[in-house]
């Protein structure tokens, strides 16, 4: 059976089925990903939470060996959220989000994307801790881990995701959290989309805390020092109830280069710790206090990402961040092919927020730091150009220690991470094996040994 009978099969049998063919006037809008670097043409874009009509998919696209591309928000940033060729599941329209206060349990549709969730939740007290640009989708970045303003005080995305209904490749449907399933919810914290389509996301409630947040901007030759004594602080001080993610961008000639530090400090009753902050990196009352309203602050960010453009990141962790990590990272901010390039320093913080520890496939949950390199663009005649910055500058701290990266950061192929961890086989592999063995689920940062 083609695609089109399939499709018009599902047509005729599920009324809450809807599927867009390439000849339909809403395909062009309705293909489109964030990361405009991926063109890509599906054969058809399905919309269903049908259960029936989602296992004869599964079915389907199992015994023709099609790829199939399940979409939460479309912002992976490898194109993951569609597919050349293939059919594409789009839960994207599918942004539900319930409150069950008595078990603090959300549940979430697999298209909710970071502001739907902050909508719902913050208005009763309730958070889950997110990622910092709302119109991310809930689902990818759960499943590849999940780094936000409250990671120091309720840990990664993923490890706050209790539940989640599965189906599997074999066509059942299964409840992660069920005895039997540890594996299953084990892996779906960080380990990509490899083991079954999330058909709805259960995450522990936690109490919205009280926060404080802002920036300090420091220009020109100032940013070195800054520098240097804030991984001291970072490494050596900040506690875990402070998230600060500087960031450093070239404003261009006249202005030079510039090093934000914004930060979120939560569940304080004052700010005495920004004025200890200042105090360390000798900028007393420098900083610029922007909000206390938490749904405000997850967008601060948004209008700089808004716009889809061409896209190109990486992202390292080492483990070490000596002086001769942050002085390359300044070499390479000198030399930025455009202004929509940045360096983000994401401060993850393992010792000092121990408690919120929970067993994960996230191979970067025992890291100290990661560095996102950041590149957007509009030309494709400039891609290679933008690219080769952000990999120049990665290998700038490759070449001299080994660093893991974050699959949600990273291209098709080039997490080194994951090809690592599928060569060395270990409990991420059998789950592969264990749920989906013919690699059914394929369009993600995959784990399965044939596609090394
Ligand atoms: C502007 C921007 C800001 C970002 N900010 C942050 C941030 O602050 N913190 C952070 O940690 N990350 C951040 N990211 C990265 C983000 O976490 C990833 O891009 C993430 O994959 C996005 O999820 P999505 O649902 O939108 O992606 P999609 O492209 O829709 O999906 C991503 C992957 O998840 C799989 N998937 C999606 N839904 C399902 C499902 N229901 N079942 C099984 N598999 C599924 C897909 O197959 C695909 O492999 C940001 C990305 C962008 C573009």
């Amino acid at each position: 059976m083609d695609f089109r009978d399939f499709g018009n099969a599902l047509l005729g049998k599920y009324k809450e089925v809807s599927i867009i063919f390439p000849d339909h006037s809403d395909y062009e809008a309705a293909r489109q990903l964030y990361n405009r670097m991926h063109n890509l043409y599906p054969s058809m874009i399905i919309r269903t939470l049908n259960q029936s009509a989602l296992k004869e998919l599964v079915h389907y696209v199992a015994i023709n060996n099609i790829e199939l591309a399940i979409r939460g928000g479309g912002h992976h940033i490898a194109g993951f959220g569609s597919t050349q060729g293939g059919i594409l599941l789009d839960f994207s329209i599918y942004r539900d989000v319930g409150i069950d206060e008595e078990n603090r349990i959300a549940s979430v549709s697999p298209g909710a994307r970071l502001g739907d969730v902050d909508q719902a939740l913050c208005q009763k007290g309730y958070v889950i801790p997110t990622g910092t640009v709302s119109d991310t989708g809930i689902a990818g970045l759960t499943l590849g881990g999940g780094i936000g303003w409250l990671l120091g005080t309720y840990g990664f995305t993923c490890e706050n995701l209790v539940g989640a209904d599965v189906l599997l490749a074999s066509g059942e449907i299964v409840r992660a959290e069920d005895p039997g399933h540890e594996d299953l919810l084990w892996a779906l914290r960080g380990g990509g989309g490899n083991f079954g389509i999330v058909l709805e996301f259960r995450y522990a409630l936690s109490k919205l805390p009280r926060v404080y947040c802002g920036t300090i901007e420091v220009l020109g030759k100032d940013i070195e020092g800054v520098l240097n004594s804030l991984i001291v602080y970072l490494g050596k001080h900040c506690p875990s109830n402070l998230v600060v993610a500087p960031v450093l961008q070239n404003l261009g000639h006249d202005r030079g280069c510039c090093l934000s530090i914004d930060f979120c400090l939560s569940g304080s009753e004052d700010h005495m710790e920004i004025i200890r902050l200042e105090e360390y990196l000798g900028l007393p009352q420098k900083h610029l206090f922007l909000t206390s309203d938490f749904v405000s602050w997850q967008s601060w960010s948004d209008e700089r990402f808004a716009q889809p453009m061409r896209g190109y990141w990486k992202s390292v962790c080492p483990d070490a961040f000596g002086e001769e990590i942050w002085s390359s990272l300044l070499k390479w901010i000198e030399r930025v092919p455009g202004s929509n390039c940045s360096i983000t320093i994401e401060h993850l913080n393992p010792s000092r927020r121990l408690e919120t520890r929970v067993d994960s496939a996230l191979p970067i949950a025992e890291k100290n730091y990661g560095i996102l390199f950041s590149a957007r663009w509009l030309t494709p005649s400039d891609d290679l150009e933008y690219m080769n910055w952000v990999r120049g500058a990665v290998e700038s701290i490759t070449s001299s220690q080994r660093c893991s990266s974050y699959s949600n950061y990273t291209f098709e192929g080039e997490n080194d991470d994951q090809a690592a961890r599928v060569i060395e086989g270990g409990r991420l592999v059998q789950t592969k094996q264990k749920y989906d063995p013919s690699n059914v689920l394929r369009r993600n940062h995959n784990i399965h040994r044939d596609t090394l």
